[in-house]
């Protein structure tokens, strides 16, 4: 049987690491041909040893002190990462958090391979843009979101005829923290995800809701949707993933365990596949599934998320980007918690008393945007 040819970026991480796991359980299918990772070059080395990876994708240049660094052929900085890919790579997953990989997702748009595609906030930034880039190079894109793949497949490339579209947020940390506690959160709290063990970045957004509020916009720009065909609602078990709603008053919906490993699967073996370490969903084992309304005091992120994606154009990507430098400056304390969506909001305000919105942005005015913000953000 041929085996999947696989690249991922950001193989280092912790999608990167739900990915390896499913190779691990299923090495006769997969050739792992390149990994990539920001500045982690010892984890980087010690998975390609692993699998027998033969290209590696550095981004910090830095003098990477390892014996045998010289078995591998090496892409440093990220803009040559679109080079590891080539004409027999079948599959590529996308897992570099944040902004930073932009140019290479819109590169790889152009590339007409399959695409697993974890990252949101890239997609966010360009909007639905990519989308026609993809199609026109026979690319497809598959969300690996929890949220949005399970959508991907109880849509099963049927548009249209649905009324709307939930999904599914567990709430974080701080679904029950008493709002007055709010201010003096600590880094250590806002990191520690009840569900999900995943990535810093994401775990901050999760905590604030802003997590939530780009999967609003991410399944906007992936699914074609009109702005009131989407919402969220909290469900803290987290097994009910998303939900459509059709106009007959059929609801369907997609149920698992919390575990990434099962929508990426999805990617390399639909239903068919299978995972050692996946147990099936026992609902009994549940003695209830819970579901609330999102309460906006708790969790501003949510309407200004909403807001951001009515006036659509440059604004889910300034809210994208203010978030990203924002949840960094409370990483770093110099901010607090709830100064992230707080700043968010008078940022963005100010941006767009300063500049026009453009409605349908190209990466340039992306970039044009982004760079207005980096000098001009404000803190107070
Ligand atoms: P992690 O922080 O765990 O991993 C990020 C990966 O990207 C690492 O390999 C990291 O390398 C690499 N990376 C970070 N910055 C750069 C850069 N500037 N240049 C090159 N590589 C870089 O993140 P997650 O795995 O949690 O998330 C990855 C993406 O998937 C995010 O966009 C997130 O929103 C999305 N996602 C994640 C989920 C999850 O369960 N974790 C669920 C749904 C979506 P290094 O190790 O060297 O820092
Ligand atoms: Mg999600």
């Amino acid at each position: 049987m041929k085996k999947t040819n696989l690249i991922i970026y950001g193989a280092t991480g912790s999608i990167g690491k739900s990915v390896l796991s499913i190779v691990r359980s299923n090495r006769e299918k997969f050739n792992v041909q390149g990994i990539t990772c920001n500045n982690n070059y010892k984890k980087l080395i010690k998975i390609a040893k692993e699998f027998d990876v033969k290209k590696l994708g550095i981004n910090k240049q830095i003098k990477c002190t390892v014996n045998d660094i010289n078995k591998y052929t090496v892409y440093e900085d990220i803009d040559s990462f679109s080079k590891i890919y080539d004409s027999k790579t079948d599959v590529i997953i996308f897992a570099i958090s944040g902004l930073a990989g932009l140019d290479l997702f819109h590169k790889l748009c152009k590339s007409g391979k399959k695409i697993g595609m974890a990252n949101k906030e890239c997609i966010i930034s360009i909007g639905k843009n990519f989308r026609k880039e993809a199609k026109k190079s026979g690319c497809t894109i598959v969300p690996l979101d929890s949220e949005h793949n399970s959508i991907f497949h109880l849509l099963n490339n049927d548009y249209g005829v649905f009324e709307s579209i939930t999904i599914t947020a567990s709430g974080g940390p701080f679904r029950k923290l008493p709002l007055r506690s709010f201010n003096n959160i600590s880094i250590k709290q806002a990191t520690s995800h009840p569900i999900w063990k995943m990535g810093k970045k994401i775990s901050i957004d999760s905590a604030t809701m802003v997590n939530k509020a780009l999967e609003i916009i991410e399944a906007k720009y992936l699914f074609d949707l009109e702005d009131d065909q989407i919402d969220a609602i909290i469900h803290p078990q987290a097994i009910v993933h998303s939900m459509v709603n059709y106009k007959n008053g059929i609801t369907t919906a997609l149920l698992n365990k919390p575990d990434m490993r099962i929508p990426i699967s999805s990617l390399f073996f639909k239903f068919n596949g299978y995972l050692n370490q996946t147990k099936q969903l026992n609902l009994l084992e549940y003695s209830k599934l819970e579901f609330y309304p999102i309460n906006t005091s708790r969790y501003p992120a949510i309407k200004l998320g909403k807001e951001v994606m009515k006036m659509g154009g440059l604004a889910p990507n300034a809210f994208n980007y203010l978030n990203e430098i924002l949840v960094k400056n409370f990483l770093n304390g110099t901010i607090k918690f709830t100064d992230i969506v707080r700043l968010n909001e008078i940022n963005l305000e100010e941006i767009f008393n300063k500049n026009s919105n453009i409605m349908k942005p190209k990466l340039n005015d992306i970039k044009n945007i982004n760079y207005w913000i980096d000098n001009n953000i404000s803190f107070g």
